[in-house]
């Protein structure tokens, strides 16, 4: 017999089915046992008679029953399953659980968060915590037809790379091949992508994991992130809002039908104006903010091209410059703000936007450079040095071939799912997070690496604390 999911029964009234799934209930009621059986699709009802197992809950178990209309006041609206329910005619346990370490039919919230990591394989079994991934993956899905219609190419990017300048500390990978050399996993693939710009292909985009050693917050998680990367040719900054409005406007018609979108058009608002009104540059605009149904995307557009250097550590201690890129040191100056970049490069607007969705950012893109001039400029005002700048010379290399002018941007895909599903970190949008102190689920990563391991590598711990 094929296999049933609990969905399919109420259209199977009178037939014997085949289910498959998990205890997730259990009913005593003397000679009668009630069961909710679990399976991807929801639960539905058991009733169990005669000699029955010895069931634990989170058991996996195997049932051949029939499928009965429940009599009308036994019906239960609540599930989509209700109005039916299987007599058991035979059942089979396919594979025992022990106890879980903490209870799964809660939304969790009160839990701790680390034992929620360690067994985040039982965390995920709660229905608040399998819904948030199944929207996760519908928005994914959306995301590539969207493009894919619009003649956007999905192409991968290396992971083992060079350092990407987002102005975050990189995660390095030490190089077995080239003793003492190290890769730096992508802060994101902004370079290639812009190069991908020069190679013709016009129209990228890439659904991307990137890597920021930066403190966690919640609305970040440690480590790693997901972005929507898109990035294309012969464009205006008018074009990416455009094609990104439309993006996710339809997007949350198609997936989030119960949400509302504040304002449409979204509001478009300079950097200035919003600091001065509202003290951030990344202000929550919904009417109501006890209503999580209610969406409220904001472009902030104007941003400064540069900012005052204040964090020292900008790329790594070139910290004697002045000036430090607001967003990063691709993006392109205002055409008409290119002549202060001499006399007075604080007032030189960057073609940047930032997407800003109920008080998170979660989105920045721009227009970029794509003259060597400018280019060189701007490395210049944040103070690279001739050694810094020959490690992007390949940028200023592939520009000399004809490179058409480019923009783009990259939504965060954690930080959109938390602000639409009002989760309360990222991390309850994410299969496997790392724990606020930087520990993987379940395997608890970083590990020590073996000494043959080291050896291989050329490598010697010298202060393990530190
Ligand atoms: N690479 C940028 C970031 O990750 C986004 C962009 O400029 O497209 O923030």
């Amino acid at each position: 017999m094929q296999r049933t999911l609990t969905i399919e029964t109420p259209a199977k009234v009178g037939d014997k089915v085949l289910l498959l799934g998990w205890v997730d209930k259990r009913r005593d009621h003397g000679k009668i046992v009630f069961i909710d059986l679990r399976d991807r699709s929801g639960i539905i009802q058991l009733v169990l008679t005669g000699e029955i197992p010895r069931l634990s809950l989170e058991d996996v178990i195997e049932v051949e029953g029939a499928v009965k209309a429940r009599p009308p006041k036994l019906v239960n609206p609540k599930i989509a399953t209700g109005n039916v329910e299987i007599e058991v005619l035979k059942l089979t346990i396919i594979s025992k659980s022990i106890e879980l370490p903490f209870p799964i039919d809660n939304d969790g919230y009160d839990i701790e968060e680390e034992l929620r990591m360690k067994y985040r394989y039982l965390d995920i079994r709660r229905s608040r915590m399998f819904k948030n991934l199944q929207l996760r993956s519908q928005v994914t899905s959306f995301i590539r037809n969207f493009l894919t219609k619009k003649d956007f190419l999905e192409i991968e990017t290396p992971m083992l790379t060079k350092t990407t300048p987002e102005g975050a500390r990189d995660f390095i990978v030490p190089s077995r091949l080239q003793k003492g050399k190290f890769y730096a996993l992508p802060q994101s693939p902004q370079q290639y992508k812009q190069l991908l710009m020069v190679a013709g292909v016009e129209r990228y985009f890439q659904i991307v994991r990137c890597f920021r050693d930066e403190d966690p917050r919640a609305d970040r998680a440690y480590g790693e992130f997901t972005q929507l990367d898109l990035e294309m040719s012969f464009v205006t900054q008018e074009d990416i809002l455009i094609l990104t409005e439309e993006l996710f406007t339809t997007l949350i018609a198609e997936v989030f039908p119960d949400k509302h979108i504040t304002q449409s058009p979204w509001p478009r608002l300079a950097h200035k104006d919003v600091v001065q009104k509202y003290g951030s540059d990344k202000p929550d605009l919904r009417q109501n903010k006890k209503d999580p149904d209610e969406l409220a995307f904001a472009w902030i557009l104007d941003f400064p091209l540069f900012a005052k250097q204040s964090q020292e550590d900008f790329f790594h201690g070139s910290g004697s410059a002045k000036f430090a890129p607001s967003h990063h040191m691709f993006t392109a100056p205002h055409p008409d703000d290119i002549k202060y970049l001499d006399s007075d490069p604080l007032k030189v607007r960057g073609l940047q936007h930032d997407l800003v969705l109920n008080g998170y950012e979660v989105g920045g893109g721009s227009i970029r450079i794509h003259q060597n001039e400018i280019q060189d400029k701007v490395f210049d005002l944040i103070g690279f040095t001739t050694e810094q700048k020959k490690q992007f010379s390949h940028m200023q290399t592939a520009f000399t071939y004809g490179a058409p002018p480019h923009g783009g941007i990259a939504p965060g895909i954690d930080r959109f799912m938390m602000a639409v599903l009002s989760e309360p970190s990222v991390r309850e949008v994410m299969a496997f997070p790392t724990s606020a102190s930087g520990i993987t689920s379940v395997m608890e990563a970083p590990s020590s690496a073996s000494p043959q391991q080291l050896d291989e590598l050329g490598i010697r711990i010298i202060n393990a604390k530190k």
